[in-house]
């Protein structure tokens, strides 16, 4: 088996020769374990914060053993009765071409029509996370105002979407320009925040959006979230999902100086983890799963080749040159 190691916890921006790749020979199979050849890999965001070797809500990556994270695969040699050979399962032995995991550690994958790597993306925990932050966490309305940031990414994609299908107003904040047309293609008003400080993202979103927005989906943090609290309507929510613009930041910027708009707009914010929410998982692949296998919610993915590629695939992430879910094929 081949599997990826961090040799340091890294500061700021992570180096590419943070990452090493190392060969090791598995042992034979114990009872109720399970060899899988990977097929595709994920790599997240929240990797990131993995690597600082603090615990937060998971514990951290320990150095030079191998790195763990989304992958599916096939079952090619199984002491688990539950997964004979060529079953397809999703499971967390990712960063490495062959995983052996005991049978309770795996999943089978769902049976909607959909190329296997949806379970990593718009139908696996990215899907999760955005279906829960606006319909559990921010309990968007029908006809609600939605803001989004990050709006091309994994999560950002299907939350404008499923936004759009019930809202008014949908706005997606995004980097690079192919982003901004494919949310323009998708009926959501795009609005980019490069070289934009937080008085002129505030006006950009008020162009898009003079009436406000009844929620606000977090993404990216800073500029975005201090701009957004300037344009929240009476009584709006906002879901705290993620801040990715802070996760390589050496010493933590100051936060946005208008926090008190949650005040004067009686507005609640909350942040959440998509694993207290997975025992709604079933429900959210009842009511997006077939959207999904019908064509009717979109997604996209961006594909990097060879498990050599994986640290490549994560740094990317950090720079937006992904649209959708980044993964890795083996
Ligand atoms: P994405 O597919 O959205 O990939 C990351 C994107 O973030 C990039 O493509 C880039 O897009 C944007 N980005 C990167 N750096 C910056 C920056 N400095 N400023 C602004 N934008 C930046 O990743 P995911 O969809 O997987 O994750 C999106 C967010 O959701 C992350 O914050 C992640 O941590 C969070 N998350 C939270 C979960 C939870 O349980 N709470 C679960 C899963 C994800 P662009 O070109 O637009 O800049």
């Amino acid at each position: 088996s081949r599997y990826f190691t961090i040799n340091d916890h890294p500061q700021g921006t992570p180096a590419r020769e943070l990452f090493e790749l190392h060969e090791q020979a598995l042992p034979s199979l114990a009872q109720g374990e399970v060899r899988i050849r990977n097929t595709w890999l994920s790599v997240d965001p929240y990797m990131r914060g993995r690597m600082s070797g603090v615990t937060t809500y998971i514990e951290p990556f320990e150095l030079n053993a191998p790195l763990e994270g989304a992958a599916i695969g096939e079952v090619i040699e199984s002491r688990d009765a539950n997964f004979p050979v060529g079953t397809k399962v999703r499971h967390m032995g990712g960063w490495r071409d062959i995983a052996q995991l005991p049978g309770d550690q795996l999943e089978s994958l769902p049976t909607f029509k959909v190329p296997e790597q949806a379970y990593l993306g718009v139908l696996g925990m990215p899907g999760m996370t955005a279906w829960t932050g606006l319909n559990r966490i921010a309990e968007m309305q029908e006809g609600d105002n939605v803001l989004v940031s990050g709006a091309a990414g994994a999560v950002g994609s299907l939350a404008v979407q499923l936004a759009k299908a019930k809202g008014g107003t949908v706005v997606g904040i995004a980097g690079s320009p192919d982003k901004l047309d494919w949310l323009a293609s998708h009926g959501i008003q795009p609005v980019s925040y490069r070289n934009k400080n937080a008085a002129e993202l505030t006006e950009a979103l008020h162009d898009a959006c003079p009436e406000g927005f009844d929620v606000y989906y977090e993404n990216v943090g800073g500029t975005c979230l201090e701009a957004a609290l300037n344009t929240l309507r009476v009584g709006a929510r906002i879901a705290i999902c993620g801040m990715i613009a802070r996760y390589n930041e050496e010493t933590p910027s100051p936060g946005p100086g208008n926090l008190a708009m949650l005040l004067i707009r009686r507005a609640r914010m909350e942040g959440f983890i998509v694993f207290d929410h997975w025992a709604h998982y079933s429900q959210f692949l009842e009511d997006v799963g077939p959207q999904v296998e019908s064509g009717q919610l979109d997604y996209e993915e961006t594909v990097e080749e060879g498990l050599e590629r994986t640290p490549d695939a994560f740094l990317k992430l950090f720079e937006g040159a992904n649209r959708g879910k980044m993964l890795v094929r083996l």
